[in-house]
């Protein structure tokens, strides 16, 4: 099956006993046995469920789901982003080793990290990523990991997937990319060898804003070492979450390729405008398209709060990727929490205004977009 054929139906294949068209929801914290030889059956790895934090039905196609996608051999959900990039990070790094993760990190991941990972006795040392030699030159003897985004936020650099997957095999070191912006749609980065591949599904994933999940996918070995952290720590997402995670999942593929057509024609309109500086746009993603986020950073003249307030229907929302299209100020949401010289250092100031193209008549998208800008 092809990519799209397979984004809808990968439900299907995943439990031949159902008979209803649409999975049912197991909305329950534990699992039923005949008798205890049913039970012993369970630990003798012959039925599936026992326990939701340890694993359910729905959560687990959402995993595999994605796995599948992402052209992955395993794949496991979890409560949040943040809390599958934690239990990937945990299934590699403990206290003492070192991690060399990109400097233009997502807000939340660069706290995780700088934070709790630091006060967890995990040392990291944030490098610009798009600069593979600063990379290596900030590993060090105990590195186990180099971390990075398939496309960053906000200002949409594009890794180098190729090169990094180098560095990391030259050195003995894993890799991990969040491929939350871009999603397997555009780009597949265990094509390019990348250990393990994290999503924020409560973004592209589910797609609809309503739910926070994560998924981590790679080799067998390395999900079972991931599920564990996801167990013991219990951070397991629950089963209705799950199941609106795989509703949502089944058109991933229709809604990327018309949110990344909008956005494409989104960001040349702008590209023209005169209270515009710049604007970010991607170039060489896939042939599929280049995502859906268009950043811009307004000219020096135009009040941003002024520009926000004359958004009509545009939606002001401190997150991406719904089907409605949608902006955000990054200085003060996402990268509320980066220090203001790095902030400054990757060029993410107050002028800028993050947008996530939703699926809405292109034509409605920019003519919003204009009218706000002419204030
Ligand atoms: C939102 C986001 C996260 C965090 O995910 P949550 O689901 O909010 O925990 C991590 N990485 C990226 C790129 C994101 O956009």
């Amino acid at each position: 099956m092809r990519f799209e054929t397979k984004n809808v139906h990968f439900q299907e294949k995943l439990d031949t006993k159902e008979i209803s068209k649409s999975k049912p929801i197991y909305q329950t914290s534990a699992f039923s046995f005949h008798d205890l030889e049913d039970m012993e059956a369970y630990f003798e790895g012959k039925k599936s469920y026992m326990y939701t934090r340890v694993g359910n039905p729905n959560t687990d196609d959402l995993g595999k789901g994605v796995a599948d996608l992402e052209g992955a051999e395993a794949g496991v959900a979890s409560s949040s982003g943040i809390s599958a990039i934690l239990a990937g990070v945990l299934a590699v790094a403990k206290a003492g080793d070192h991690i060399v993760a990109t400097e233009d990190l997502y807000g939340g991941t660069y706290q995780l990290f700088a934070k709790e990972l630091m006060d967890l006795g995990i040392e990291v040392t944030f490098a610009d990523f798009s600069n593979h030699k600063e990379v290596e030159n900030s590993m060090k003897e105990n590195t186990v990991l180099l971390y990075s985004e398939s496309i960053t936020n906000p200002l949409l650099r594009v890794e180098d997937l190729n090169g990094l997957v180098q560095l990391g095999k030259k050195f003995d070191i894993k890799t991990m990319i969040d491929n939350t912006f871009a999603t397997p749609f555009l780009i597949r980065p265990h094509e390019f060898g990348v250990d393990l591949v994290v999503h924020s599904a409560t973004k592209y994933i589910g797609g609809h804003s309503d739910i926070s999940a994560g998924v981590v996918t790679g080799s067998s070995s390395i999900v079972k070492k991931v599920r564990a952290k996801i167990v013991n720590l219990g951070s397991n997402l629950g089963p209705f979450d799950g199941w609106l995670g795989c509703r949502g999942l089944k058109t991933l593929s229709l809604r990327m390729e018309r949110q990344s057509s909008n956005a494409r024609a989104l960001a040349d309109a702008l590209a023209k405008h005169n209270n515009v500086k710049k604007v970010y746009y991607p170039e060489g993603v896939s042939e599929r398209g280049e995502g859906a986020i268009v950043t811009i950073d307004l000219a020096d003249h135009m009040d941003v709060y002024a520009f926000f307030r004359h958004l009509s229907w545009v939606k002001v929302v401190p997150t991406l990727a719904g089907v409605e299209t949608s902006v955000t100020h990054p200085v003060g949401t996402s990268h509320r929490p980066v220090p203001v010289e790095l902030r400054e250092k990757l060029g993410v100031f107050p002028s800028l205004v993050r947008i996530s193209v939703g699926i809405e008549d292109k034509q409605d998208i920019i003519e919003a977009f204009e009218k706000a800008l002419e204030i």
